[in-house]
């Protein structure tokens, strides 16, 4: 039995994560702590405001008559915009630490046993989302796709990977990757690409929690069942009807290679073909 996993003690670590943030600012103009900007921006997640604007309304509006300050341990809150300027040259690598030690409690505490199947295996699907597209406002991190009417549109994208279960109607987040132009690379990045560093990155925590990798479409071609497979991973990968046989037939090829523990994974597998 694990031990209890508490918003509180979490929200802490993450705020005291945030005051080792990089600090760019030069001059004297330092009203606000870029952990206070952080939090701002984390508080968001809480309200589940589309804006970010309303957001900040409904904060001011609380503020005073409830202990938003004591949640967030921020007692200094700034506006969006001062929030945009003050985070927009952070990386978001910068919350390494926060992901991989959250990770850690995870595993340490009960918060996991309802996701588990009844053989212990957790499922991770794997997606990608677009937070952000422009025309005009561009950065070094986007990518970019021409439209039909020849101009350039800018956008950003970011595998989200979940941990579900179906009886849970709550999915547990794990670390993103960004579609983001990587380093050495000529051509752009992509969802599949992204996908694929997630997989290396996370390889050792999933292998031991026996992890499923759940996909849509997408996912389904060969090559990324084979980083799937590369990593040890039992995967399921679910296809439109044109390409349902073909990776349902990489995943059963290596289940009945690797393992007994897989061999029950093709029983699944199979009875998903029928
Ligand atoms: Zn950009």
């Amino acid at each position: 039995m694990g031990t209890e996993l508490r918003i509180s003690q979490m929200i802490e670590a993450v705020h005291k994560d945030m005051e080792s943030f990089p600090d760019h600012r030069r001059g004297r103009n330092i009203q606000y702590e870029i952990a206070d900007a952080g939090m701002g921006a984390f508080s968001v997640f809480f309200t589940q405001c589309a804006s970010f604007l309303e957001h900040q309304r409904e904060l001011k509006l609380l503020k005073g008559r409830s202990n938003m300050e004591g949640i967030f341990a921020a007692d200094n809150i700034p506006s969006d915009n001062q929030i945009r300027n003050l985070l927009d040259e952070i990386s978001p690598e910068a919350l390494g630490q926060t992901w991989a030690r959250i990770d850690t409690q995870m595993q340490g505490s009960n918060l996991l046993e309802p996701f588990s199947d009844s053989q212990g295996r957790l499922w991770v699907a794997i997606d990608g989302t677009e937070y952000f597209t422009s025309s005009q406002i561009h950065c070094e991190h986007c990518s970019h796709r021409e439209r039909n009417n020849g101009k350039l549109e800018y956008f950003h994208r970011v595998v989200t990977p979940v941990i579900v279960h179906s009886s849970q109607n709550q999915v547990l987040a794990l670390e993103p990757e960004f579609i983001s132009p990587q380093d050495g690379q000529e051509k752009q990045d992509c969802e599949i690409k992204a996908a694929k560093r997630w997989l290396e990155k996370h390889a050792g925590q999933l292998r031991s929690q026996n992890g499923i990798v759940l996909g849509d479409d997408l996912y389904s071609r060969e090559p990324f069942c084979q980083a799937v497979l590369k990593e040890g991973y039992i995967s399921c990968l679910c296809a439109s009807q044109n390409h349902m046989r073909c990776s349902m037939r990489v995943s059963l090829s290596w289940t009945k290679a690797n393992s007994s523990e897989a061999r029950q994974n093709d029983a699944g597998t199979e009875n998903m073909e029928k």
